[in-house]
């Protein structure tokens, strides 16, 4: 068998299963959001309405924002120049990390080049330098927050998704005087529920675990100052490392740690995926920057994209639209096999120019196959109208909910 045999078949193994990723080019509309254009098969174009976004707030065009970006560029040019110890570490990077140690009361934060990369890297070294701990880990953790659990040696406990006492259980049954890392997510975003962070953190406290939070779909729109879950149920304080993302609500690209001042030295003293790669450039840093302090005094946004967000879900709710039933902004809806979701986002893209992307095995389980729907700040309450009246006679012909219900 020639190698290039051997990878077509692997992919045609997906292609068979319904669960082959094609890639929706568009262009988003600056100033026109959540408007974008769509760049059909045969070289034709079109404007569709983006609906599983994770710019929650629009801040992807948020003046201040590209204001901060495009003058960054003028100022200091394009790139880093290096890596954060060799002649990469910029004025901003000093600026955004104080800006992020202040905005969840930590004494310190690290940037990395993504979020997927900080937790990866955050994680595998927290678990190196205590020397094989025991780690336990939400069943639903994201892949980025696995791989650092897997690329450092750790004996790995996996807890019931939410469940506290089952997480308790397996505390109980460790070691009393072993490492334990409690790894888990606020709002975790498949599902669109939000864990109970308050008895974790209780848990952690019984039984002296360290604990280590995502919360990458909460930061900039969760909180008063956008600090997160953490921030909206005053328990900054009892998380020893919160970890979030610059790509989502607040609409720029870029990964971050804030803790204890010791703890994050020693990240950034021994993560590879920290130290051997060019740092953010100086207009990425910029509109981070901007974006987090804005979000912190300006409340306007994150009002409406809760809203928003409410508003969608009521709908669903009305229209008996099968939506799993969480407390966050995120509302999923099951359609329950792959291939009947790539026909209904097919559809609703070619007839309703409506851009929703199928969820599919492994991002979750086989047979929960969904839609991941998100009202955000740059929707209207009429987007909202149209897409609910498109859902509900697109579940009744194809007979969705029937395939539901025998899942
Ligand atoms: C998207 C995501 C990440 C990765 O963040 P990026 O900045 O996109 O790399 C990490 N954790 C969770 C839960 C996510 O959904």
């Amino acid at each position: 068998m020639t190698y290039e045999r051997y990878f077509e078949e692997k992919v045609s193994d997906l292609k068979t299963e319904g669960r082959y990723r094609t890639f929706a080019t568009l262009s988003r509309q600056c100033g026109n959001l959540p408007k974008a254009t769509y760049y059909g098969e045969n070289g034709t174009s079109r404007d569709v309405t983006i609906w599983c976004s994770n710019d929650y707030l629009g801040m992807g065009q948020n003046e201040t924002v590209l204001k901060a970006m495009k003058e960054a560029i003028d100022k200091f040019g394009a790139g880093a120049g290096g890596t954060r110890n060799i002649s990469g570490t910029q004025k901003l990077h000093k600026d955004l990390e104080e800006s992020l140690a202040d905005l969840h009361k930590k004494e310190a934060a690290l940037t990395f080049s993504s979020g997927y990369v900080a937790n990866e890297g955050a994680l595998s070294t927290i678990i190196r330098l205590l020397n094989n701990p025991i780690v336990f880990s939400d069943e639903l953790n994201h892949a980025s927050m696995i791989h650092g659990m897997k690329s450092a040696k750790c004996e790995k406990k996996i807890f019931r998704h939410n469940d506290i006492e089952h997480l308790e259980e397996l505390l109980n049954e460790a070691p009393a005087n072993a490492f334990k890392i409690i790894a888990f997510e606020s709002v975790y975003s498949m599902e669109g529920d939000i864990a109970p962070i308050k008895e974790i953190c209780d848990l952690a406290d019984k039984y002296n675990a360290f604990t280590y939070l995502d919360e990458v779909h909460a930061v900039g729109l969760y909180g008063p100052r956008g600090g997160g879950i953490a921030e909206r149920d005053d328990l900054l304080d009892r998380i020893d490392i919160i970890e979030g993302t610059f790509g989502k609500a607040y609409g720029v690209m870029g990964g971050f740690i804030t803790g204890k001042a010791s703890i994050i030295d020693a990240i950034r003293s021994y993560a590879s995926g920290f130290i051997f790669t060019t740092a953010l450039p100086p207009a990425v840093l910029a509109g981070c920057l901007a974006s987090v302090e804005h979000l912190k005094t300006s409340e306007s946004e994150r009002d409406i994209a809760h809203e928003n967000a409410s508003y969608m879900k009521q709908k669903m709710k009305d229209a008996e639209l099968p939506m799993l039933e969480g407390e966050s902004h995120i509302a999923p809806l099951i359609v329950g096999s792959a291939t009947c979701c790539k026909t209904l986002t097919d559809i609703l893209l070619k007839e309703h120019n409506i851009y929703v992307q199928p969820i599919n095995y492994p991002t979750v389980p086989r047979g929960t196959e969904r839609m991941r729907l998100t009202a955000t700040a740059a929707h209207t309450k009429k987007d909202i109208d149209i897409l609910i009246d498109v859902l509900s006679n697109l579940y009744k012909q194809h007979s969705v909910l029937d395939q539901v219900s025998s899942v």
